[in-house]
């Protein structure tokens, strides 16, 4: 026989299914659904860890990093690009400065230029 109870949740008198005499949650979806929720609570409290081996395993979280971490270089990859290019500019007019200079001590450049002229 099934004995009439009281849900949990919404409070409404519910027959208890006869396989499960401990039920305390009427079969509504509503309460149904709250139960899930619940035992999803408790059991991810009960196992914290779990959630962060499956999360480090998980291929879509896997492919977010993957796709911030693409990001982040794409990012830094414009600026080093921006910086290597700002860098070759200086390279180059301080090698040319140098150059100026090194034929000019040694004398070069004004007998290059004397010869042209
Ligand atoms: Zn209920």
């Amino acid at each position: 026989m099934s004995e009439e109870k009281k849900c949990r949740l919404c409070g409404k008198p519910f027959l208890a299914n006869k396989y499960r005499p401990n039920q305390t949650i009427c079969s509504s979806l509503e309460c149904q659904y709250q139960r899930q929720l619940e035992n999803m609570k408790q059991w991810r409290d009960r196992n914290p860890q779990y959630f962060k081996y499956k999360e480090s395993q998980d291929s879509s979280w896997k492919e977010t990093c993957r796709q911030r971490s693409l990001e982040w270089r794409k990012r830094h990859m414009d600026y080093l690009k921006l910086y290597r290019e700002e860098h070759r500019e200086r390279h180059r007019n301080y090698m040319r400065d140098y150059m100026r200079q090194y034929r000019k001590q040694k004398g070069i450049g004004e007998i290059k230029e004397g010869k042209t002229a």
